[in-house]
């Protein structure tokens, strides 16, 4: 019997959402980073955000304030890679 964890994301999200962290490379499952409040990418510890909406971010996507930066960096400077 399987555990039903509280989320908000529906869980056909949250598959996919771990799917793609795991062909990105990244260290941990979105889940299991958001469990232990690590980056889903780097794991490292997730605890120091600069403000709310990166708090909010983390809650989404599971990364760090520096990977947070980094990833909206990359967008916005796609042609350079
Ligand atoms: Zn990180």
């Amino acid at each position: 019997m399987a555990k039903k964890r509280k989320d908000t994301k529906a869980p056909n999200i949250q598959n996919f959402l771990n799917q793609l962290a795991l062909i990105s490379g990244y260290k941990l499952t979105r889940t299991k980073a958001l469990e232990k409040m690590l980056c889903v990418k780097c794991g490292k510890e997730a605890k120091n955000f600069s403000d709310e909406t990166s708090k909010k971010e983390y809650n989404l996507s599971a990364l760090c304030q520096q990977c947070q930066n980094a990833f909206f960096f990359q967008i916005g400077t796609s042609s350079d890679g």
